[in-house]
């Protein structure tokens, strides 16, 4: 992504604004998660390819911003401004002394531009000096006046519907910038109206339909539902897992350390419920199962916490693109009683997997005194685990 002719192409990526309209309970909309993700890490994603990313954030945001951020080369974030204009204004300051040749100005509530249109808007500055993605508007527009009623109808093919990021010469877009902000002029809703302002001619080129501007919570679901469709290759797995009782005074189940007058025996903690549901997501993904990726001959794992087993098996979803859509774990067993502690498994599970609550199920049942669960010889576990993996990972052959 970065330029052909050696020329320095920077991002400055907006993160500063409250998002009160998306109906966030407290977090900025920027920092909701959008398809598992936070938008911003999202955004941040896309920008990765550029060796200069300037996040400008609220002074408030800073502990957030670290977790959105984990992982990135990034440059020190720098804090907003009141208005978005003056937000880019900082992020274009704290750039200036790296001297980048371009900049792309980047709304952190479109998490979804695509390495394509980036590439497009460097191409386009590069050739022109400024310039915007934009799309023809396909809805009929009318100018009203304050009472609403019609002033006149625009005409239609005149007109484009324009997005981030916005690419310019950096020098000049920073001195447009100063300008304003020395005059006085606070009113600019985007950076090109700053550089057309400031006499600079700008160029419109295509953008995307995808580049969506997440604003309200009507976007937030319109966002979940195009991720999840991408996803749309849904798959099911199973596991099943016993280990049978030895002297002890707690069991691990679920994530969770249950006092009780015997313990299971296991070269690992011999967590039934954590390995069942390991199991099934390694179903899910065909690839292999527990006893394959964590050898019980392999000393590393004895003793060790079965939320590692499981977290494996979720990072390995998440290495395939994938998304855990659902865990469904039945313990069968005659005591200890599961149901005091089946809301704490269900948290814990839900933590490791890193999905919500309602996507964790933690059932119970005894086996009527029949078997080795009825003679109280050990636990069994049954999980069910369903994953959405995108539709190219069917070209992969594991
Ligand atoms: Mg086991």
């Amino acid at each position: 992504m970065a330029s052909t002719s050696g020329e320095k192409v920077a991002a400055v990526i907006v993160a500063a604004g409250r998002g009160s309209r998306a109906g966030a309970a407290g977090v900025p909309k920027q920092f909701r998660p959008v398809g598992g993700e936070t938008m911003l890490r999202r955004t941040l994603t896309a920008f990765t390819g550029l060796g200069l990313i300037q996040t400008v954030i609220h002074a408030d945001d800073g502990d957030l911003y670290v977790q959105a951020a984990d992982g990135f080369a990034l440059l020190p974030p720098v804090t907003g401004g009141a208005t978005r204009q003056a937000s880019v204004l900082a992020g274009l300051e704290a750039l200036a002394a790296h001297a980048p040749d371009f900049v792309l100005v980047h709304d952190a509530a479109r998490p979804f531009a695509s390495a394509a249109l980036i590439a497009r808007a460097i191409e386009a500055a590069q050739e022109t000096g400024a310039a915007i993605p934009g799309l023809p508007v396909t809805d009929t527009i009318k100018s009203i006046d304050h009472r609403g009623l019609v002033g006149e109808t625009l005409a239609r093919d005149t007109l484009r519907a324009v997005q981030t990021p916005q690419a310019f010469a950096f020098a000049p877009l920073l001195e447009a910038h100063r300008r304003a902000a020395r005059e006085g002029r606070t009113d600019f809703t985007d950076d090109a109206a700053i550089a057309e302002w400031a006499g600079m001619q700008v160029v419109v080129f295509p953008g995307e339909t995808g580049n969506i501007k997440i604003t309200n919570s009507e976007d937030f679901m319109r966002a979940e539902a195009t991720d999840l469709s991408a996803l749309g290759d849904i798959r099911t797995g199973t596991g099943i897992d016993v280990h049978a009782f030895s002297v002890g005074d707690h069991v691990f189940l679920g994530g969770v350390r249950i006092p009780h007058s015997e313990t299971l025996r296991g070269h690992s903690d011999a967590d039934v419920g954590l390995h069942a549901l390991t199991d099934a997501l390694l179903g899910a993904l065909a690839d292999g199962d527990i006893g394959s990726h964590f050898p019980p001959t392999d000393e590393q794992w004895r003793g060790a916490s079965s939320d590692r087993f499981l977290k494996f098996a979720v990072d390995a979803v998440t290495a395939r693109g994938g998304r855990i859509a659902h865990l469904d774990l039945t313990i069968v067993c005659e005591a200890p009683k599961i149901g005091p502690h089946r809301d704490a498994m269900r948290e814990a599970i839900a933590r490791i997997a890193g999905i919500e609550l309602n996507r964790v199920a933690v059932k119970a049942t005894t086996s009527e005194r029949l078997g080795f669960t009825g003679r109280g010889e050990g636990i069994a576990a049954y999980a069910t685990a369903t994953i959405r993996l995108p539709w190219s990972d069917t070209c992969i052959t594991k």
